[in-house]
């Protein structure tokens, strides 16, 4: 890091985005929730997997994300569909499916459920919207 990068870094103040309206806060002054959501899924902490982290400039926007993401169904085969497209990721084909289980931490059997979920939506997006007729094997 040079004498440039060191000053500016000691003038930026840390903050974040308000998830509702896009506000930017200051961290001393952003709320945060953390809530289910079977679509969350991170590569640096896979403990927070299955939970969102949200953030918001006033306890008013807080609720509403709350509100947002209660509402929202908790899907574990999209859990798993999202656990299975990380490990995917980080392996060269063909991965063998207790492999790719073992790699994202869950069962073969919800591994497969996970690839089963994934490729029906595929297919829903497909028909909706064309595209390629490819789909994850085991479907
Ligand atoms: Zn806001």
């Amino acid at each position: 890091m040079t004498a440039e990068d060191r000053a500016w870094a000691a003038d930026f103040e840390p903050c974040d985005i308000c998830d509702l309206c896009g506000e930017v806060v200051g961290d001393d002054d952003l709320l945060g929730a953390l809530v289910p959501d079977s679509s969350a899924v991170y590569g640096t902490d896979p403990a927070l997997d299955g939970k969102r982290v949200l953030t918001a400039c006033t306890v008013d926007h807080l609720a509403v994300l709350v509100e947002q993401y209660r509402a929202r169904p908790f899907v574990a085969e999209e859990l798993w569909a999202a656990k299975v497209r990380r490990a995917v990721a980080e392996v060269a084909p063909p991965v063998p499916l207790s492999l790719l289980a073992k790699l994202s931490g869950i069962s073969e059997q919800e591994a497969l459920r996970g690839i089963y979920w994934h490729n029906a939506r595929a297919r829903e997006w497909r028909a909706r919207y064309g595209g390629a007729d490819r789909a994850c094997r085991g479907d």
